[in-house]
């Protein structure tokens, strides 16, 4: 018997016809594997919420779903950050609803009278397959190689989205420029290796700080970035005060031989009520992070604090 994993992926089927899922149930049975599992939603709410829920390797998405239609739940499943692979099965043989599929976000199209075990097998490992390829594109695209944190290209977008909806709702928008202190003296006196170890502890110790709705980039060179939705004045400093007292308390270690004490320095800043645009928000966030180094380093530092220094 084989013991390596054989990993058997959940498909998820929405659709409001009994029928079509006892017949691609009969489908995928007689693959005669294990690959694959099929449950069943029946409406477009139970769909979007099981979609939703990310257990599904593959979903199997019906065209027609009562008043409202597969297109639009593919949208509001891509607008709410849906990763999972959407193969799109209708009775339509018309190209328009296949090109406005995939345009939506579906990977595939299935038309239902067509439907073979094989037809329906292919299908499935090939949006398996592209979906991973697609996921792995994507933390290329959005992830900082060496500490695994979001990039400055993720954060830029992350922060455009976050003001909209800041804005939108009236929630304040808070923003931690973070700078590791005298880095340049642990490059000089170590070597960049044990600067780039210490750059991935740093990264691991802020991420510890943060709610699963913040997020954390890494904003350039050894700087960081902690953006903080719904927050407040005094949350926001207390996050980049708590960031600044867990590096401070935990010392770096590079290999057996070495133990490096490393600070980190931090400015808050809010939207709106320190700046209007995400660039400004930088930007004053940066100030009272200087502000932060002048006073002596490893401590946070708020916009207004400067402000009201007339600095
Ligand atoms: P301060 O307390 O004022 O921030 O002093 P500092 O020495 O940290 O400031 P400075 O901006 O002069 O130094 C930043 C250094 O960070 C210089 C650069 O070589 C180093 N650096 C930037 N990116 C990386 C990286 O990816 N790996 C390593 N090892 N070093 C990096
Ligand atoms: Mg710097
Ligand atoms: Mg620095």
């Amino acid at each position: 018997m084989n013991f390596l994993a054989v990993v058997t992926r959940k498909i998820l089927l929405i659709d409001d016809d009994r029928l079509q899922f006892r017949l691609t149930q009969a489908h995928i049975r007689s693959f005669q594997t294990d690959l694959y599992e099929l449950e069943w939603a029946a409406t477009y709410e139970e769909g979007l919420a099981s979609l939703m829920s990310g257990q599904y390797a593959v979903c199997l998405l019906d065209y027609q779903l009562g008043p409202r239609n597969g297109l639009q739940l593919i949208r509001e499943a891509v607008a709410a950050g849906c990763r999972t692979p959407i193969v799109f099965l209708t009775a339509e043989t018309a190209d328009r609803v296949d090109i406005e599929a995939m345009n939506a976000g579906a990977l595939d199209y299935l038309v239902k009278g067509e439907i073979t075990p094989r037809t329906i097998e292919r299908s499935l490992r090939y949006a398996l397959k592209l979906g991973e390829t697609l996921e792995a594109l994507r933390q290329l695209a959005t992830r900082d190689q060496l500490t695994g944190l979001l990039n400055r290209r993720e954060f830029d977008r992350i922060m455009a989205d976050e003001r909209e909806r800041a804005l939108r709702f009236e929630h304040t928008l808070g923003l931690v420029m973070i700078d590791i202190d005298h880095f340049k003296a642990v490059n000089d006196t170590h070597g960049h290796p044990v600067g780039d170890a210490v750059l991935r502890e740093v990264a691991w110790s802020l991420g510890k700080q943060v709610r699963n709705v913040d997020r954390l980039a890494r904003f350039g060179g050894e700087e960081f970035a902690i953006v903080l939705v719904e927050t407040t004045r005094e949350a926001a400093l207390e996050v980049a005060q708590r960031a600044c007292a867990a590096v401070a308390s935990a010392p770096v270690r590079v290999g057996t031989a070495l133990e490096l004490k490393v600070t980190i320095s931090a400015g808050v800043a809010l939207l709106p009520i320190h700046a209007g645009t995400g660039a400004d928000l930088v930007a004053a966030a940066d100030k009272a992070l200087y502000a932060a180094k002048e006073r002596g380093r490893n401590r946070a530092v708020a916009f207004d604090e400067v402000a009201a220094a007339g600095a």
